[in-house]
């Protein structure tokens, strides 16, 4: 069912494919207008067609995240030609393979920059009109990496923590204004992102309580139930949506 949702503006990062092209077709027809910033417009545009076929509305920025001044750039062009969104969906993000001590500081930089710095500056900009306009939404897509090491993921992992310990205070500066911060945490999602690690997806899909990968759909429910009315008294959560894995040992 279409909720009554119109003129409600969500900016989603991230929306050209995988996780957040799922979330963004969810929120199409949830009835929300989506904003895109994108390093790639021309499938962003693609993307926005599909979403204006869903009835919404969809407008397209180019915005490459890992470059601090068109982060800036973009949010101050939006405030101004869009007015204030209604919610903030952070779903780009990139990955930093690799053992601690063999990383490469520039490719760790940059990821930061992607993943944590980028949110950091566009919840900085978009929070505090949201609460002057009564209320509004931001949901960041972590990662269960923030909760479980792993071998090889130390850089990335460490952006995805950032992310819930930034959640957490930025909370306490907004919640009183009517703005939640909440943290979805994906598990194991066939992406692009997973792309080529077949072999190892079937042996962890075992260890899995769910007996499965995770889909983008699984992670897009999730975010359209933090984005609706009804979720105005969730702030702060860090929800896995990833089988249950983390709350078990992986021991069978
Ligand atoms: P993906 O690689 O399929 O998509 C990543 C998206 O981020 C793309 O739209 C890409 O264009 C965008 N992006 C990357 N760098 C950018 C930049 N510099 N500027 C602008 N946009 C940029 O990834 P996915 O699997 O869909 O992951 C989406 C989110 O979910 C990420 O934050 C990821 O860390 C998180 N996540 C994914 C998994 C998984 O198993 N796939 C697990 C946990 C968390």
């Amino acid at each position: 069912m279409t909720m009554n949702n119109h003129s409600k503006w969500v900016v989603l990062t991230g929306a050209t494919r995988g996780i957040g092209r799922a979330i963004a077709g969810h929120l199409a027809q949830a009835g929300y207008d989506l904003i895109l910033p994108t390093r790639d417009p021309a499938t962003a545009e693609h993307v926005a067609l599909e979403l204006k076929m869903l009835g919404a509305r969809a407008v397209v920025y180019p915005c490459d995240l890992s470059i601090a001044q068109q982060v800036e750039d973009f949010a101050k062009t939006v405030l101004k030609e869009m007015g204030t969104p209604y919610g903030f969906v952070s779903c780009a993000g990139m990955t930093c393979d690799g053992l601690s001590f063999q990383l490469d500081i520039a490719k760790v930089q940059k990821t930061f920059q992607v993943n944590l710095f980028s949110t950091m500056q566009l919840t900085g900009q978009f929070a505090m009109p949201m609460g002057r306009a009564g209320g509004g939404r931001i949901v960041l897509i972590s990662s269960v990496s923030a909760w479980l090491g792993n071998r090889g993921n130390a850089a990335y992992a460490a952006t995805k923590g950032g992310l819930q310990a930034y959640m957490k205070s930025v909370l306490e500066e907004f919640s009183r204004r009517g703005v939640t911060i909440n943290a979805v945490l994906p598990g194991f999602i066939n992406t692009d992102m997973t792309q080529g690690r077949d072999e190892w997806i079937e042996r962890m899909s075992k260890r899995i309580p769910a007996q499965r990968v995770g889909t983008p759909d699984d992670v897009a429910n999730a975010v359209g139930f933090l984005l609706a009315p009804g979720a105005s008294y969730i702030n702060g959560a860090e929800l896995a949506v990833d089988g249950g894995m983390s709350a078990t040992l992986g021991l069978n």
